[in-house]
């Protein structure tokens, strides 16, 4: 056994193991390994956005300790990372960067701008989280950006296609007329935001006036109806009347209709085409025409008259303002309304009617439901969140993005009979922007051209397939070993993207949940109780965090911070406590380490009381730590463990055993050997269970105090310490537990009495109150002796006067200095 040095440079340590991991493979998955079971995380592939925020540190940590723990309980542990690269991020940080926009240059251009950004980013991702000291198996790297995982996206596309779940139609879609790009339900974030509304005077056949109220004049030439609540009675008589559309020449009728809400405005709406999904609705149950005013760059169409190219802000005003000159504005109010944006850009979305290709998702909504209930939560009640998300959908996942930096969709169109040529499998990958359909003639028409489709797909339809590439589909034929994956990770803020994607697309794809439990991650709170965000000036930066105090403390924060799945706060103290827990394990290893030399860990001893204390206590926090990490509940793990060692092991066990260690002469040989003994199994057994939580310094301490007898090649490959019922013994505990006590309790009378501990007191007098208590400590009379440096003392059984002790009511002592 070698003996660690005074200093512990933490952050050396950790870039020292970092590499010699990577070096070693500890953390290779052996796909030919058949006697352990395996243990399969789904990694979620992180958006290469160039920044490893805190949260991103939270669900890394979490996932990470995850399959530390599973790999030291005996499994097989896949632990892949993979980076999900397309999409609009990198877009439109190249548009902004370059000033351009998508259609500025040839899409390869487009394409080669964006890589170089991802280039960057990626790599200041991965060293992120090796630093963060992730037990990643570098060897299962992907990118979701390169061809072979192309390949695996259009393969899965043409197999749900093959399926019927996937169908190219035009229906009402989120736009957004900045990215120019349709996008999915869940990228619409709804905000809550100050808006005018304005209150319009509409006129009737009779030649009456009706008001309605709308935050879109501009909407006006889409108007297709104007609707009242069917119980209204102010305006019952005039449901099936026409009604004149100000700004327009044309009429619409007046319609009843359950959803009006006859509370807002003035009780009579207009239905656009489209104001909101509720006139997506109203259109298709009654029918009704559509007009398109808007197009896909938010500009006003023919359809908008006079008002043809102005962006819609500006038809807006232009079509108040004449409202105001012809007397048909009533009033305008501010109003507080909430309004859905790009995720991207936060540019407000238009509902748009337009041809995109969709995955038939909401039929899959039972079975959703049902896995979601079969399988593991963690914590439980986030299942909820994923049904809810579910059940709400009301359209159909649009796949399709009219964007440049994706997936392409392997399809092309026949110019004659427009019949849709689907890429065979083993064309793949392929870009039908550049490559034509390897056949010669439409197979409907005979025809010989071809039109590329030159939709491409969006992001999540190349991440959403993670648990069955990470098994290793379409090319291992035993991927099913790996499938479902074990644990999925994901955010309070993402399930209704990545936990349910994976979901939808797995389960039409192979019919089975892709993941057999989901651990969930909460966001992480600013100092000041609000969400982190650069734009709040709450923001701390993770290397900033593991420059100053290591991957170790930041870890600790991350596993401490709160309960699983809640939000955490970042608290600078609680890496600061974990940077000095880290120091106190350093020293009491050190300590021990030089009271080990000639230590051998064989060779049977007689253990004292205070040794089978303790060693009871080990088992005790083991058992306690097992079962939270078996839960996820990292926090309860780290808060056991932790506490056992820096209180019941540093502060009392080490304490009350020096003097075996220091002075064999005077308490005997055998004695310090069971100090030794117990030393050496208790550290070890610490460093285990501290193991997934801080990675980096058990590991150095492992290999100076153990390597060379325990010979694993890594503390992170030693087995789990199992449930060692021999240890166990409740009376040495209850013993242990008093004779520590008044310990202590000598200890801090010292203290407040300002005395050096290690002064001599000259007599203690102990009222153990009872025969029992007596009996206890005068067995243990030496160690209290020798721990508190006494040079009498007197254990009587009755009751007395003087300082009580701490949770033994019935127990006084008094000393004499
Ligand atoms: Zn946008
Ligand atoms: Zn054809």
């Amino acid at each position: 056994m070698k003996t660690l040095p005074k200093q512990c440079d933490i952050l050396k340590i950790e870039e020292k193991w970092q590499k010699e991991w990577e070096e070693k493979g500890i953390y290779h998955f052996d796909y030919k390994d058949k006697k352990r079971p395996t243990y399969v995380v789904d990694t979620p592939p992180p958006y290469p956005s160039g920044d490893f925020h805190m949260g991103n540190a939270l669900n890394h940590t979490y996932f990470d300790i995850v399959a530390r723990y599973k790999r030291m309980r005996g499994h097989n542990v896949l632990f892949p990372q993979g980076f999900d690269c397309h999409g609009l991020p990198t877009e439109v940080e190249t548009e902004e960067h370059y000033n351009i926009k998508k259609t500025d240059l040839p899409p390869e251009e487009f394409t080669k701008l964006c890589n170089q950004f991802v280039d960057k980013y990626i790599n200041i991702m991965r060293t992120a989280i090796k630093r963060l000291g992730c037990s990643i198996d570098w060897t299962t790297e992907y990118q979701t950006r390169n061809p072979d995982y192309w390949r695996k996206t259009q393969l899965s596309f043409i197999l749900l296609h093959k399926k019927g779940y996937i169908y190219q139609g035009t229906h009402p879609i989120n736009w957004c007329p900045r990215c120019e790009t349709a996008i999915a339900d869940a990228e619409v974030e709804h905000q809550p935001k100050q808006g005018q509304l304005y209150t319009i005077r509409f006129q009737l056949e009779n030649g009456q006036h009706e008001a309605i109220a709308t935050s879109r004049p501009e909407l006006l030439s889409s108007c297709v109806a104007v609707a009242v609540h069917p119980d209204d009675e102010r305006y019952q008589k005039h449901v099936g009347k026409n009604i004149q559309i100000p700004t327009t020449n044309r009429t619409v009728k007046i319609i009843a209709d359950e959803l009006v809400d006859p509370d807002f405005g003035t009780g009579m709406v207009m239905i656009c085409t489209y104001g909101d999904k509720a006139d997506v609705k109203a259109v298709k149950t009654r029918k009704l025409p559509v007009i398109m005013s808007i197009d896909e760059e938010g500009r006003m169409t023919e359809k908008a008259g006079k008002y043809a190219n102005l962006a819609t802000e500006e038809a807006r005003r232009a079509v108040i303002a004449d409202l105001e000159k012809q007397g048909l504005l009533e009033k305008s109010e501010l109003i507080q309304q909430e309004v859905g944006q790009c995720w991207r850009c936060e540019t407000p979305i238009e509902i748009l009617e337009r041809k995109q290709w969709f995955m038939k998702t909401r039929q899959l909504t039972p079975q959703v439901e049902q896995t979601a209930n079969e399988i593991k939560w963690y914590p439980d009640y986030m299942k909820a969140r994923l049904i809810d998300w579910a059940r709400s959908l009301e359209w159909d996942w649009v796949i399709s993005r009219q964007r440049v930096f994706a997936t392409p969709i392997p399809i092309w169109h026949c110019r004659k009979c427009n019949e849709i040529i689907l890429a065979e499998e083993d064309w793949l990958p392929i870009d039908p922007r550049k490559d034509p359909p390897k056949i010669k003639d439409c197979p409907k028409c005979g025809h010989n051209q071809f039109i590329p489709e030159t939709d491409v797909l969006d992001t999540w339809f190349d991440s959403s397939i993670s648990c069955a590439v990470h098994a290793g589909w379409p090319d291992r034929k035993d991927w099913y070993r790996f499938y479902p994956a074990d644990v999925h990770p994901s955010g309070t803020d993402i399930i209704r993207t990545w936990a349910y994607y994976l979901m939808v697309r797995h389960l039409a794809l192979f019919k089975r949940t892709p993941y057999k439990s989901c651990l969930i991650n909460g966001m992480v709170l600013g100092t000041d109780g609000r969400m982190m965000h650069k734009s709040l000036g709450n923001y701390i930066a993770t290397p900033e965090v593991i420059s100053k105090y290591g991957a170790d403390a930041a870890r600790q924060w991350a596993a401490g911070g709160g309960a699983t799945g809640s939000d955490i706060p970042f608290r600078w103290a609680d890496v600061e406590y974990g940077w000095r827990f880290l120091r106190k394990l350093w020293n009491a290893a050190r300590f021990a380490s030089q009271h080990l030399q000639d230590c051998r860990p064989t060779e049977k001893v007689k253990l004292e009381l205070l040794d089978r204390w303790l060693l009871s206590k080990l088992v005790r926090v083991s058992q306690k730590a097992t079962s939270a990490l078996e839960e996820c509940q990292f926090n309860i793990a780290a808060e056991e463990i932790r506490n056992f060692t820096w209180h019941t092991f540093c502060d009392s066990y080490i304490e009350a055993v020096k003097h075996r260690l220091y002075k064999p002469e005077t308490y005997g040989e055998s004695k310090r050997k069971a100090a030794q003994h117990t030393l050496y199994l208790a550290i070890y057994r610490i460093l285990q269970l501290l193991a997934p939580i801080i990675p980096h310094t058990t590991e150095e301490i492992y290999q100076t105090l153990y390597a060379e007898d325990k010979r694993h090649l890594s503390i992170h490959v030693s087995s789990w310490p199992t449930l060692d019922k021999k240890s166990m013994d409740e009376e040495a505990e209850r013993c242990g537990d008093l004779i520590i006590a008044v310990i202590e309790e000598i200890r801090r009378d010292k203290a407040e009495k300002k005395k050096p501990l290690n002064i001599l007191i000259k007599t203690v007098t102990i009222y153990a109150g009872t025969a029992e208590s007596a009996d206890i400590l005068s067995l243990a009379q030496e160690s209290i002796m020798g721990t508190c440096k006494i040079e009498k003392m007197r254990i009587l059984a009755q009751k007395g006067k003087g300082k009580k002790v701490r949770d033994y009511p019935n127990v006084r002592f008094v000393a004499e200095y």
